[in-house]
Order: structure tokens, then C-alpha cells, then sequence
């Protein structure tokens, strides 16, 4: 791994963050958690995406936080589709809970908009979210996003649990698309 450049199917994509850039981001996102020091807190990680950053994340976490796995989708290809579908698998206990959103990637805000309104309907304490990345250009959304792990371009990226066409999650550093 940690070639410069690969290609997944029809596009070549090029070493954006290494392996090693992406600890550091995780544990200083974990460290701003930990400084809460909150009780009776749940995560909410978003499928597919953010299964490696959750894993990651969680084991830095000293909250004992809940954790919760949920799916959307608003993504096909290379462009986001302007509309988020169904959620799967939320269990609806969050009252007076601190929620963390766990996202791989905001881009349009279209995700996490509906995702904060559905949680708010729950009555927790509060909700925060927490992105891996952030385009802040690309975002559309009312949300407050307070803990960002690095903000980018607004360019296509792959690996580190995040797909082109599903290939690519398992990719231990993330490419950025080569235009
Ligand atoms: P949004 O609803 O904010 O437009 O997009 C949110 C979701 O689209 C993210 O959680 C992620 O799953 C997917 N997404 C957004 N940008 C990218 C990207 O650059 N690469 C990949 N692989 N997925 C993305
Ligand atoms: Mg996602």
C-alpha cells in the first residue's frame, strides 16, 4: 500500500493523506471528545463509510460511549445525488443522551441535515458532529459541524472506508481523484 497514484476502475486516483496524518487527526478529534467529559453518551456511526474512522476513533474515547451503526445513502459514482434515502437500524433511546454523529465525509450537507432533524425528534441532551473531512465549499447545510478533522477541496476521495462505486474502503490512507 501507500502507492502515489491508483485506479479503480475508470479513474486514477492520487495519495492525498497517509496513514500516519490520519492517526494524528484521530487522536486529536478524540482528545476534543475526551475534554467534554461527558456521561450517557452515543455514537452514531454512519455506514458504509464510517466504519474505519469509528473503529479508530473508539478505541481513543474514554466516555464509554453507546454505539450505534445507522445506513443512508447519497451517493452513486462520483456525485452526490441531492437526496438521502431511508435510515436502517437507529434504536430510538437517545433521550437525554449526548450524541455524536460519526461521518466519514460532508460534502452537500444533504446526509447530515436529515440525520440531525431525525436525532432531534429522539430528545437527546444534545447532538454533535464529528467528520473525518470536510468540504466546506460544497456545503449547503444549516448544521454546525464542530468537530472537523481536516477540511479539503471539493474533490473526489477513496479509501480509509470510503468508496468509488464500492471499491476502495479498505484502503489504509485516502486518494484524492486525478482530474
Ligand atoms: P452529502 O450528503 O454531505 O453530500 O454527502 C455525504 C456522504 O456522501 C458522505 O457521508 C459520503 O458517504 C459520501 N461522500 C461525500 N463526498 C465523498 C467523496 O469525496 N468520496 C466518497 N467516497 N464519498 C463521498
Ligand atoms: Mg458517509
Amino acid at each position: 500500500m501507500n502507492k502515489k497514484q491508483i485506479a479503480i476502475f475508470d479513474k486514477t486516483f492520487e495519495l492525498f493523506i497517509s496513514s500516519a496524518e490520519i492517526n494524528d487527526i484521530v487522536i486529536e478529534l478524540a482528545q476534543k471528545i475526551n475534554a467534554l467529559k461527558y456521561s450517557n453518551v452515543v455514537f452514531v456511526s454512519v455506514l458504509n463509510g464510517s466504519f474505519m474512522f469509528t473503529s479508530d476513533l473508539c478505541k481513543r474515547i474514554e466516555c464509554n460511549p453507546e454505539i450505534q451503526f445507522i445506513k443512508v445513502a447519497s451517493y452513486s459514482g462520483v456525485h452526490s445525488q441531492g437526496k438521502v434515502q431511508e435510515l436502517i437500524g437507529l434504536k430510538k433511546d437517545l433521550q437525554g443522551k449526548h450524541v455524536f454523529i460519526i461521518e466519514d465525509i460532508i460534502d452537500s450537507g444533504n446526509t447530515i441535515e436529515t440525520l440531525y432533524e431525525t436525532l432531534k425528534a429522539h430528545y437527546p441532551s444534545s447532538i454533535s458532529v464529528v467528520t473525518l473531512l470536510f468540504k466546506p465549499s460544497a456545503y449547503e447545510a444549516l448544521v454546525p459541524i464542530e468537530f472537523v478533522g481536516k477540511n479539503i477541496q471539493n474533490d473526489f476521495v477513496v479509501g480509509y472506508g470510503m468508496d468509488y462505486n464500492e471499491l476502495g474502503r479498505e484502503l489504509p490512507e485516502i486518494y484524492k481523484i486525478v482530474n
